[in-house]
């Protein structure tokens, strides 16, 4: 049983985490998108909106679950008895800083191993950064975030379209 766990902030939820999410269930018995609560970072959305707005989008996904988590995510694995870490690399400025957290992952539990996932070209310049600062200014998000979100995103902003 092959148990993973795609971890991120996802705040908010894009079409290039869908992606991602629909191309590694394939791969996985069982992936779980786990929403990290860092309470250090400022997010939009709080952790159980954001929970909130995975498990809609991935209701009718075979063999995917949602879930929120803090501390070190090696420690979460450890509970919940995954061994897989999906991750995404966009470009090339993604690489550095996941292959260190990559392989110290690696050292702090050896049974985990992270696995990269390409992005879609479709997608690759695609972030939940660029959705917010379009968002903060009334820019168009739809090519960004499934239609569903949208209004949620701007009334963060106060913006009503
Ligand atoms: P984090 O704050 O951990 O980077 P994100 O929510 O920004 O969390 O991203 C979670 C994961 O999804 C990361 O592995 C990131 O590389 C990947 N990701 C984000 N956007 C895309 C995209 N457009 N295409 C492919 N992977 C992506």
């Amino acid at each position: 049983m092959k148990k993973a766990i795609y971890p991120g902030s996802f705040d908010p939820v894009t079409f290039g985490h869908l992606d991602m999410i629909v191309r590694s269930a394939k791969i996985v018995d069982e992936l779980v998108v786990g929403v990290l609560n860092n309470s250090a970072k400022n997010s939009l959305f709080s952790v159980q909106e954001r929970v909130n707005m995975l498990e809609e989008l991935t209701k009718d996904i075979p063999h995917v679950k949602v879930d929120s988590f803090d501390g070190l995510l090696v420690d979460y694995m450890r509970e919940c008895g995954a061994t897989i870490i999906v991750r995404g690399l966009r470009a090339v400025t993604d690489f550095e800083y996941e292959l260190q957290i990559a392989q110290t992952n690696h050292v702090e539990y050896p049974e985990v191993e992270t696995i990269f996932l390409t992005t879609n070209l479709k997608y690759s310049y695609l972030s939940s950064s660029v959705v917010r600062e379009f968002a903060a200014y009334g820019g168009d998000i739809s090519k960004f975030v499934p239609a569903q979100f949208i209004d949620r995103i701007y009334a963060k902003y106060n913006i009503k379209k």
